[in-house]
C-alpha cells in the first residue's frame, strides 16, 4: 500500500506542525484549515479510516477522542464548543487513507448539513445568517424594480403598465356619407399613392408633413399625385366640425374619405418607418410620444377637416393614442384606419 503523508510525518520525512505526540497518536496543525483551531488527532498505526478499525481497537479509538477533549482545553475551546469528525471513504470526503480525527473549534460551525472539512467556513452559520441573506436579496430585488420604475418613467417611451382602454366605436356608412356629402369629391385620379423609399429628408412631422404636401401640390406627373391632406377638394364652408367624435374605420370608409374630402391625414408610426414608407401628404406624429408634439399638433393641424389617422394596422393603439390628444383639444371628427399601413401596402400592390 502506498506510503501515506501523515505515515511520512510520522516518521519526520516531512515537516508537520505538531501539537502533541505519545506512542499511541501524533497531533498536527491542519495545513488547511476550516476553523480558527483545526487539527488533526492521528493514530501512529496504519488504519486506513473508521472503516478499518477492529473491535480491538476500542480503546484507541478512546484515546484518540481523550486527546481531542484535551487538545480542545488547551486552545480554549471546550467550554464555547468544537467539532471532532472523521471523514470515511469518498462519500466522507477522505482524502488522506490514514485514519484522523478533525478538531474544529475556535467559531461558530454552523449546521452539518454539508461536507465540513472544505467548506465549514463558507456555509452560513446561524439562522439568523440565513435570514439576513434572504433579506438582502430581496432588499436588492426591490431596489432593482425601483429603478426600473423610475427609469420607465422619467423615459419619453415609457412602457406602459397597463394597456390603455380606447374608445373603440366604429364608423357608421351614414357618418362616412355625410362628410363625403359635405364636400364634392374632387376628381380622383386612379394613381398610386404609396410613397416608398427614399428615406425622407427630415423627420420631424411638421416639417415632413409641408414637404410633402408642397411637393405633392407641385406635383404634376402621375406618380404622386395629391390626395390626402389637400385643399383641392373645395368648400371649406360646408365642413361641419364634430369635436371628440372619434371613429374606427374600414378601407373602403378610409379610401373614401382619403378621396372624397378635405382631410387631413396622420401617420402614427414612428419616424424610422415612416421614412420608409408613407401615405402620400401624411404628416408623421408618433404615437409612442404624441404628448411630446402637442404644441406641434396644434400647430399644424387644421380644425376644419376630417382627420385620418393610421398606424401599422390591428389594435391601432398608436393610432388612438393621437386620436385622444385630438379629441382633449376639441378637434374632430377623426377616424382611424384599423387595417393600417399593412392592409394598405397589401391592397395597393
Ligand atoms: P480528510 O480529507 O478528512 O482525509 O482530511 C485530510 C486532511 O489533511 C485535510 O484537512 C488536509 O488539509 C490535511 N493535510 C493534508 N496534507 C497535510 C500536511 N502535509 N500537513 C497537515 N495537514 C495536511
Amino acid at each position: 500500500m502506498e506510503t501515506t503523508i501523515f505515515e511520512r510525518i510520522i516518521a519526520r520525512e516531512i515537516p508537520a506542525t505538531i501539537e502533541y505526540e505519545d506512542d499511541d497518536v501524533i497531533v498536527i496543525h491542519d495545513i488547511a484549515p476550516s476553523a480558527p483551531v483545526h487539527l488533526l488527532i492521528i493514530p501512529k498505526r496504519v488504519i486506513t479510516s473508521i472503516d478499518a478499525l477492529a473491535d480491538a481497537d476500542a480503546a484507541l479509538v478512546g484515546k484518540i477522542h481523550l486527546v481531542a477533549r484535551d487538545m480542545a482545553r488547551k486552545f480554549g475551546i471546550a467550554e464555547s464548543g468544537y467539532r471532532v469528525v472523521s471523514n470515511c471513504n469518498a462519500d466522507g470526503g477522505q482524502t488522506v487513507f490514514h485514519l484522523h480525527v478533525h478538531l474544529l473549534g475556535g467559531q461558530q460551525l454552523g449546521r452539518m448539513n454539508s461536507p465540513l472539512a472544505s467548506h465549514a467556513s463558507e456555509q452560513p452559520t446561524t439562522k439568523q445568517e440565513t435570514s439576513t441573506t434572504l433579506r438582502d436579496t430581496l432588499l436588492f430585488i426591490a431596489v432593482a424594480i425601483g429603478l426600473a420604475i423610475g427609469f420607465n418613467a422619467m423615459n419619453p417611451k415609457a412602457i406602459a403598465w397597463l394597456k390603455p382602454e380606447f374608445e373603440r366605436q366604429t364608423a357608421t356608412q351614414n357618418e362616412i356619407d355625410k362628410y363625403l356629402r359635405q364636400v364634392p369629391p374632387a376628381p380622383v385620379q386612379q394613381k398610386e399613392i404609396i410613397q416608398q423609399a427614399p428615406v425622407q429628408q427630415a423627420r420631424d412631422g411638421v416639417s415632413q408633413t409641408s414637404t410633402d404636401q408642397a411637393a405633392a401640390k407641385n406635383s404634376t406627373s402621375s406618380v404622386n399625385p395629391v390626395i390626402a391632406s389637400s385643399d383641392q377638394s373645395a368648400s371649406a364652408s360646408a365642413f361641419t366640425p364634430e369635436p371628440g367624435v372619434v371613429r374606427e374605420i374600414n378601407y373602403d370608409m378610409f379610401v373614401r374619405l382619403l378621396e372624397g374630402t378635405k382631410n387631413y391625414l396622420i401617420d402614427a408610426r414612428g419616424s424610422d418607418k415612416f421614412s420608409q414608407g408613407h401615405i402620400n401628404g401624411a404628416a408623421n406624429f408618433y404615437g409612442g410620444d404624441v404628448q411630446s408634439r402637442i404644441p406641434d399638433i396644434l400647430a399644424s393641424v387644421p380644425r376644419d377637416r376630417v382627420i385620418l389617422i393610421y398606424c401599422d394596422g390591428g389594435e391601432c393603439e398608436l393610432s388612438h393614442h393621437v386620436a385622444d390628444v385630438l379629441k382633449q383639444f376639441g378637434y374632430g371628427p377623426v377616424f382611424i384606419f384599423t387595417g393600417g399601413w399593412a392592409e394598405w401596402t397589401s391592397k395597393r400592390k
